[in-house]
């Protein structure tokens, strides 16, 4: 039988279970402050817990079912989790810590389906969703290391490991109001941030469900042809249908959208490409986020500093804020995008 996994869980289906077992409600809330406040994922750590209720939970529950594989750090501090799953998958989680946050990298999918030609998670395929329980844990795993680290605790999140969130909505949705929440980790609604490669039915669709939290579309081509043959997607939603909706997700949400724009030589990095990438962010409520490319394809470089100057001078003629970010555990192969673990399923 799989245990059921009860981070996810909310109190009165904590509740029901502790009552499952003969016992009273008022337990429920205290598995739930071991849970969430001390980050306590050991059954047998729960200490004023009755004996027979440690048992029973540890029969039927766990709040901690990914087994750490690997474990690398950054020389810049940046860490990279490889977690197994029950079932014999492989996926990962990092920590970027800098001066004033703690934010950590989450997946929302082992493998993704998107195919795009600069991942390296595309290059696993697609495996499974994760479940709520399993993206709550990377959060409660990384809480309780950043607490032991420096007292510290996870300021940002961003759904931007492997796989592509708006296709796990539900969990992804639910897992966020739980990161957000008081009684959950605490993190605010606009440090969490969900990062889609443009799948557009349920762009609007997330904007309804979760309009609080913060949107990113990786747009990474400015125009079709070369967003084509960068991401399968564009062939289903090209540019504009895609623009058509973030500017009704922005309606819709009222929030100011992140354009995720990947840098990649003589392809999305040249003066025309920038030009074309001003016109789409212009008289938009949005911002844009340039990423060098990271090792993920042989046949793909990144551009040189110059270039990547010279692009950034035309984009600021705009009226826009321009971000670009920083590469973090470039020796560990940790960023955004670089998730492809070499495990392989053992089963
Ligand atoms: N599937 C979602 C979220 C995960 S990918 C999405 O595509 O948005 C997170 C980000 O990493 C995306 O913006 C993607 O364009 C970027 N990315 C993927 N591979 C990369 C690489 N090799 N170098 C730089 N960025 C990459
Ligand atoms: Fe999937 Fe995002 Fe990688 Fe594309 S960039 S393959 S959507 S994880």
């Amino acid at each position: 039988m799989t245990k059921s996994h009860i981070l996810g869980a909310s109190l009165q289906e904590l509740e029901a279970l502790v009552a499952s077992f003969g016992q009273p409600a008022f337990r429920a809330k205290q598995i739930h402050n071991w849970m969430f406040q001390n980050l306590e994922s050991d059954f047998a750590k729960m200490t004023n817990l009755p004996k027979a209720l440690v048992e029973s939970l540890q029969a039927s529950a766990t709040c901690s079912a990914l087994k750490v594989k690997a474990n690398q750090v950054s020389t810049d501090g940046t860490t990279k989790w490889v977690f197994e799953t029950h079932d014999g998958h492989f996926f990962e989680t990092v920590l970027i810590p800098t001066d004033d946050r703690r934010s950590i990298c989450v997946s929302s999918q082992i493998g993704c389906a998107m195919g795009c030609t600069f991942c390296r998670t595309a290059t696993m395929g697609f495996i499974r969703n994760l479940t709520l329980g399993e993206i709550l844990e990377q959060v409660h795993y990384v809480s309780r290391h950043v607490r032991a680290l420096d007292g510290g605790r996870v300021s940002n999140a961003i759904f931007m490991g492997m796989g592509e969130p708006l296709l796990n909505l539900d969990n992804v949705a639910t897992a966020c109001e739980i990161m957000n929440s008081q009684e959950g980790f605490g993190i605010a609604k606009d440090k969490i941030t969900v990062s889609t490669s443009g799948v557009v039915p349920k762009i609007l669709e997330w904007g309804a469900r979760a309009p609080d939290f913060k949107l990113a579309i990786s747009l990474n081509g400015s125009n079709d042809e070369m967003r084509s043959s960068l991401m399968p997607i564009n062939r289903r939603y090209n540019i504009d249908t895609l623009l058509k909706t973030a500017d009704e997700y922005i309606r819709l949400s009222g929030q100011k959208l992140t354009f995720e724009y990947i840098l990649i030589k003589d392809k999305t990095c040249t003066p025309e490409s920038a030009r074309e990438l001003k016109r789409i962010a212009s008289h938009r409520h949005c911002k844009i986020n340039l990423i060098p490319l990271n090792r993920g394809n042989p046949d793909m470089e990144a551009p040189s500093d110059d270039e990547i100057a010279e692009f950034e001078r035309i984009l600021a003629q705009g009226d826009f804020q321009v971000l670009r970010r920083r590469p973090r555990g470039p020796d560990i192969y940790a960023a955004c995008g670089q998730l492809a673990t070499e495990q392989k399923k053992v089963a």
